[in-house]
């Protein structure tokens, strides 16, 4: 299929046409593998119909459009719930470091791949000693020859257990300031040493992983960026991170979404109480603000324009939509949010991602972290204070270091 010289207005009709064509009715039942397959097939039939990795560089396998081909792109895909979610890291994050910071090898052999969903990407920054605080990450990586040996472990890996590789954030100089001796890694999450080991969430389910690194070697040609400039590769990542997290395109079916509250509340006869219509209204229009802002953003960034720390407002701001959604759904719905019959699937999934809401506080950043970043760098407030910013990682009291 080309999509050379359309206008938008075509543009947009070769989109839904393709969407209607060939996203799958229902994959209710199926199990994690074969929803893996499932989601494998699609991404590589919008590849190859020229529907993914819209703004990014034909010349490692994007299609070099522009913002606008990008919206019209995600307003369609907003009415149908696309299996892409085993590549949201890839696509969201990892890559868009890639393209920023990656060497033209790296580029030419990690994007096409990604964007075809023929691998799949994780992020391994956080640990259990350093979240909010990831700078004082403690996996090590060292020098053996040209090569690098990794050890220590990694947590809340998204995806982990289905990914190919890894954009892995470990310790090349522990006698320097914690953020000035970090490294960013490429890993093959299938290398000799890696083990990954499923967390459970409280929604029952388990999108998360620790992972551990046993003496893992990695190539010379696997850092993105430059040795001990980790740090300033984790921004990039994180920055892309918050603006993908604010932007994701919202399932048709989500059951936290304007329509899908909407539908409930037809379905239980108060869609005419003037509170439910309050509520709603406001979900609507605080939902309509974000995309907007979103929108904005993704066309500043496709024209050369990072958002930098208006990332962390997208970011919030998608949180508290949610939260808003969640008190929405408890007007609509009442009781029923915690307690459902078995058999009353909708409810059940409704309950579900209630549960899974205050993830959204917490992933990519906390609601606390980001306001931080909007403090310091958007309102100009005062910046914490980072007293151990000047001493060597080593003599710092964090993680495990914090035993000795
Ligand atoms: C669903 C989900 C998916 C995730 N996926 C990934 C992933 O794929 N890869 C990855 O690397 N990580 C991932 N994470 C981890 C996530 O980035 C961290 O959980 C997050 O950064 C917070 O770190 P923490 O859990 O260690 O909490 P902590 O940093 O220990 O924070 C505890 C509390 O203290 C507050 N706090 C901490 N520092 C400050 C401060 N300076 N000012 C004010 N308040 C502060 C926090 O807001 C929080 O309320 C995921 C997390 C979740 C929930």
């Amino acid at each position: 299929m080309t999509l050379v010289g359309q206008s938008i207005e075509e543009f947009r009709g070769t989109v839904r046409a393709w969407l209607e064509a060939n996203v799958p009715t229902s994959t209710d039942g199926l199990a994690p593998g074969e929803l893996l397959d499932v989601a494998k097939r699609f991404q590589a039939g919008l590849y190859d119909a020229g529907l993914a990795g819209i703004t990014w560089p034909a010349e490692f396998g994007g299609q070099g459009h522009t913002a606008a081909e990008q919206q019209a792109l995600d307003e369609q895909a907003a009415r149908f719930d696309l299996p892409t979610s085993p590549f949201r890291i890839g696509m969201g994050m990892c890559g868009p470091t890639l393209l920023d910071l990656g060497t033209p090898e790296q580029k030419a052999r990690h994007i096409r791949p990604l964007l075809r969903g023929e691998e799949i990407w994780c992020q391994l920054f956080s640990e259990p000693g350093a979240g909010s605080d990831v700078a004082s990450l403690q996996a090590r990586a060292s020098r053996d020859g040209d090569a690098w040996v990794v050890n220590g472990q990694k947590v809340w890996t998204s995806g982990a257990q289905w990914s190919d590789f890894g954009a892995l954030l470990a310790r090349t100089d522990p006698d320097v300031p914690k953020h000035r001796g970090l490294t960013m890694f490429i890993v093959d999450m299938h290398s000799p040493g890696v083990t990954v080991r499923p967390l459970r969430d409280m929604t029952g389910r388990a999108p998360f992983n620790e992972v551990y690194f046993d003496d893992v070697r990695l190539p010379a040609d696997a850092v993105i960026g430059e040795v001990d400039a980790g740090w300033q590769a984790a921004v990039t990542m994180l920055g892309h991170e918050r603006v993908s997290i604010g932007g994701s395109v919202r399932q048709r079916t989500d059951p936290l979404g304007f329509a899908g509250l909407v539908e409930l509340a037809r379905d239980k006869g108060c869609a005419s109480d003037p509170v439910v219509r309050g509520e709603l209204a406001q979900l609507y229009a605080a939902e309509r603000a974000l995309s907007l802002f979103n929108t904005r953003l993704q066309q500043e960034a496709a024209a050369g324009s990072p958002p930098g720390a208006r990332g962390s407002v997208a970011k919030l701001a998608g949180a508290m939509v949610l939260w808003r959604a969640v008190q929405t759904a408890g007007q609509v719905a009442g009781p029923e949010t915690v307690a459902w019959e078995t058999d009353d699937a909708r409810a059940g999934e409704l309950a579900t991602a209630i549960n899974a809401t205050p993830a959204s506080s917490i992933a990519g950043g906390t609601n606390q972290v980001q306001r931080n970043i909007i403090g310091e760098r958007i309102l100009g407030l005062p910046k914490e204070p980072g007293s151990d910013r000047d001493i060597p990682f080593r003599e710092l009291k964090v993680g495990t270091q914090r035993r000795s």
